[in-house]
């Protein structure tokens, strides 16, 4: 029997440093300080300086980073907010969540991150933001992306969930625009032992209403300025969250090798690869590649014992909860291609080159039998 190779591997990364984590814990209990303990604002603190951008809040989770970003920002009722289909649902949510409603734009085809010119057609009297996502770890054009926002007077959100550390232009994702949102959902880059998240920002007064919103509106123990919410960063995921930050850029640095040996591997194999924009370097939370027949490769390496996956099948502008905005089949054709086409291979950063093998000799294969040249 083959060993199985899953789509990513925790228990791989928590043997690998579970002292530190232990520790974090232990730590934590010990002190019983489980709600807005110290370790949160260590952790904020060192995050920040991670991103190389002034602030950072913690908070439940990226989805609660996205809602109380833009809530932040005065998005609410009655008002646009420009974003991508190709993503995880919560990018949406989050935005309908504040009562704003999302116009879905596609994709460039090259990169699979919000197209420029769709945003910019997009844009209506009542679009009052624009969430690009960092989607697979790739960051979007937010050259272009600020510049429309800034010459409209749009606000930018940042949705860097899968992209802890990527670059565009020499400038840390989380750092652009008015505000960034980060998940730290267990299989994230950098990934905490249940939920959390993060806003991250250049503006003092972001963050400061980020801070007040997160934890119940609340000033002081019993004053409260605004209506908030319990979207507090759990003391427990700080701790661990510090403890794994100093790996992160180790763990990158695999990521980067592994996603770099997969298109050396893969090159002439008849799948589409990933591309990597001139200004771009990516983190490589995910090596996604594209095939026709995309159902067909991932039943071939499941029998074969490897856990590919699909991000995502179906794009939000078809999905049911999203069914009132009208959008009809056809009305995102990237989106809908690359949805129907893409497969994400195994990739973490305890991976190794022989577990990696064993995935491109499975695509190579699947695409020669079906494919013969
Ligand atoms: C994971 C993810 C989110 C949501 O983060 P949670 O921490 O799970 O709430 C939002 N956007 C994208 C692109 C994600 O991948």
């Amino acid at each position: 029997m083959t060993e199985s190779i899953p789509l990513v591997d925790l228990q791989a990364q928590y043997a690998a440093i579970h002292s530190e984590v232990d520790g974090a814990i232990r730590r934590v209990v010990e002190s019983a300080q489980f709600i807005m303990g110290p370790d949160v604002a260590a952790f904020e603190a060192d995050y920040a300086a991670w991103c190389d951008v002034p602030h950072c809040v913690g908070v439940g989770s990226g989805t609660a980073a996205l809602e109380l970003a833009l809530r932040a920002l005065g998005v609410g009722a009655g008002d646009e907010v420009v974003t991508v289909a190709h993503t995880f649902i919560a990018t949406a949510e989050a935005i309908s969540a504040v009562g704003a409603k999302p116009a879905f734009v596609d994709i460039d085809p090259l990169t699979y991150t919000l197209d420029s010119d769709a945003f910019a057609a997009a844009i209506t009297p009542r679009t009052r933001a624009v969430i690009p996502v960092h989607l697979y770890g790739q960051p979007a054009d937010m050259t272009r992306i600020e510049a429309i926002a800034e010459q409209h007077g749009i606000a930018t959100v940042e949705d860097a969930a899968q992209a802890h550390g990527a670059t565009w232009a020499g400038t840390t994702v989380g750092a652009f625009g008015d505000a960034a949102c980060f998940s730290f959902y267990p299989g994230k880059n950098l990934g905490a032992y249940g939920d959390a998240g993060a806003v991250t920002t250049r503006h003092e007064a972001v963050a400061a209403q980020v801070r007040l919103l997160r934890n119940h509106g609340r000033r002081s123990k019993y004053l409260h300025d605004q209506v908030g919410f319990g979207h507090r960063m759990d003391t427990l995921q700080a701790a661990i969250l510090r403890a794994k930050l100093p790996h992160l850029a180790g763990w990158t640095t695999a990521r980067r090798r592994l996603a770099a040996r997969y298109t050396a591997l893969l090159e002439n194999s008849g799948v589409v690869l990933p591309y990597v924009a001139p200004a771009a370097d990516p983190v490589w939370h995910l090596y996604v590649i594209r095939t026709p027949e995309r159902d067909g490769m991932i039943a071939e390496l499941a029998r074969q014992g490897i856990g590919a996956g699909v991000h995502y099948p179906v794009p939000l502008h078809l999905q049911p909860a999203y069914a009132d905005l009208g959008y009809q089949a056809g009305s995102l054709p990237v989106t809908e291609t690359v949805a129907a086409t893409c497969v994400s291979l195994p990739l973490y950063p305890e991976m190794t080159d022989g577990q990696q093998d064993r995935v491109v000799a499975a695509v190579r294969q699947f695409v020669e039998a079906r494919d013969p040249v």
